[in-house]
């Protein structure tokens, strides 16, 4: 396991002391029948035995880490990077460099996620494009990488395929129930599959950006070339998903921000020296069709990937005059996306999604819905229509105005009743990863600058429209036959588990 993973660098993790939540298990004694055929009654024991608590009793909620985890983290560090990529270059004498045994040259890609370039720029205190060409000259010289790329082009068709299947469920009414769920961030994942298996048909599944980009690195490669994927993204979480098997060799170690960085002090590499102006390295570190003012770039929404907005956004250009109101929920990590028509309040909402994330959120949202999944179908009715009737009243009040602000009461979001949510098991979204740069002490300080990095992050990149650049990938190149697709399973679960308390960190 990697060195510096400990219980302080995991921001959004379930406290064991307070929320272990391993049921508590009487052995009974077997009934004893003396030889007149009596019952001996035995005396239950004054004190239970003490439980004892292992790594695989953990349930994998939002970064805390279990056996399984264990293991994957101790296949993805950087001191694994460090042993493959010696590897990588170990050759025998006869082979030309980078030559391996089966003739196909070993190569290096290099990815980096959006909220690790912001977070490393401002641990080294450069701009987001100084720190980019740092980045791209220090893995070319230092490690002889041949690409570094940013993730858009993958975030481009998570976001499209995203879309392309809610807007075919919306069509077949198959929304109307219960709201699909992101599967981007594997904490909310892994925690669905292994403790709530009644919701994991809601798990929407398209891959990551992460995986996704490993997948397009792949097929950019020449026949004779074979890919060894690093990428650097912002939580533990992370290095799961890339051992999932329903993604095998596109992503084969994943590091944090903060594991970089100890990674260079172990190096002893000055980073500031990698300091470069040369702006074609861009062109240079690009595999072939990748533009880098895309694969560099970023969209609107939130800064996990804004695949809620986006949702809205197409349901809005697919509804022309509709608007789109930015509820506020009953925390700062709950946001609702309604689209209504100002011109014909009989329409109700014609779509909605959500943002969510934190594990009280989450905690929160599997409860409600789990309770509906429950549900005889005559209930389920009930609810539409009381859905329904929410939707006019609000849009009676909508309507006292042609201008939208002008409404009574402040709508209040309602997540559960959308189309889809984006679930994030960080809280503030994937810009407060646990594996980011965060070093000041105090949980205010943490907060603060986790709060500039996310201004930081809405600032600094230049925005591109994922839903046309996704679709456009798709007709153009290989990816179009690709399924990306996860194939989720509920674990099944020896005994009935349940949250019942929750202390935890945030
Ligand atoms: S929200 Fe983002 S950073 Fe946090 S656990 Fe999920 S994927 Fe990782």
């Amino acid at each position: 396991m990697s060195t510096l993973l400990s219980e302080e660098d995991l921001n959004d993790f379930i406290s064991p002391a307070l929320a272990c939540t391993k049921p508590t298990v009487i052995n009974k004694e077997p009934v004893n029948v003396n030889d007149k055929g009596e019952y001996e009654v035995s005396k239950e024991p004054t004190e239970l035995e003490k439980v004892s608590i292992t790594l695989s009793d953990c349930l994998a909620c939002s970064g805390c880490i279990t056996s399984s985890e264990e293991i994957m983290l101790s296949r993805q560090s950087y001191s694994v990077f460090l042993n493959d990529w010696k590897k990588l270059n170990d050759l025998p004498a006869d082979k030309e460099d980078n030559e391996t045994v089966n003739n196909k040259k070993k190569i290096l890609c290099v990815s980096i996620a959006p909220q690790c370039r912001i977070s490393l720029a401002d641990n080294y205190d450069m701009s987001i494009e100084e720190f980019d060409l740092c980045f791209m000259n220090f893995i070319k010289n230092y490690f002889q990488g041949k690409y570094v790329v940013g993730t858009q082009m993958g975030r481009n068709l998570t976001i499209s395929r995203t879309n392309d299947k809610l807007i075919a469920l919306k069509k077949e009414g198959k929304l109307d129930e219960r709201p699909m769920l992101s599967a981007i961030c594997p904490g909310f994942v892994i925690y669905t599959e292994k403790t709530k298996p009644n919701l994991v048909p809601l798990l929407l599944n398209v891959k990551s950006p992460q995986q996704i980009t490993g997948s397009l690195l792949m097929d950019s490669l020449a026949e004779d070339e074979q890919m060894y994927h690093l990428t650097l993204m912002p939580c533990f979480d992370k290095k799961l998903e890339a051992s999932r098997p329903d993604g095998e060799n596109e992503v084969h170690c994943v590091i944090t921000p903060k594991e970089f960085v100890s990674m260079l002090e172990e190096l002893e590499v000055d980073f500031n020296s990698y300091r470069i102006q040369d702006e074609n390295l861009f062109y240079e570190m690009s595999p072939e069709g990748w533009d880098p003012r895309i694969h560099w770039s970023s969209n609107s929404g939130s800064s996990s990937g804004g695949y809620a907005y986006q949702y809205i956004l197409e349901m809005q250009n697919l509804n022309p005059g509709t608007k789109i109101l930015e509820i506020p929920g009953k925390n700062s990590n709950v946001v609702e996306y309604r689209l209504i028509d100002p011109n014909d309040i009989n329409r109700g909402t014609i779509a909605s999604s959500a943002e969510l994330s934190g594990f009280r959120n989450i905690q929160n949202m599997v409860r409600n819905l789990d309770r509906k999944s429950i549900k005889n179908n005559g209930a389920k009715r009930k609810i539409q229509v009381l859905r329904k009737r929410n939707t006019s009243t609000q849009m009676q009040k909508l309507s006292l105005s042609n201008n939208s602000n002008a409404i009574n009461k402040p709508l209040v979001a309602d997540p559960y009743k959308t189309d889809y949510i984006e679930v994030n098991a960080s809280p503030g979204g994937c810009i407060n990863g646990g594996g980011l740069i965060n070093n000041e002490q105090s949980t205010v300080r943490k907060r603060a600058l986790a709060q500039e990095l996310s201004d930081k992050y809405s600032k600094s990149f230049n925005l591109v429209d994922p839903i046309k650049m996704g679709r456009m990938l798709d007709e153009t190149s290989k990816s179009g036959s690709r399924p990306y697709e996860y194939e989720f399973h509920a674990v099944e679960q020896d005994q009935e588990k349940d949250l019942v308390t929750v202390g935890n960190t945030w």
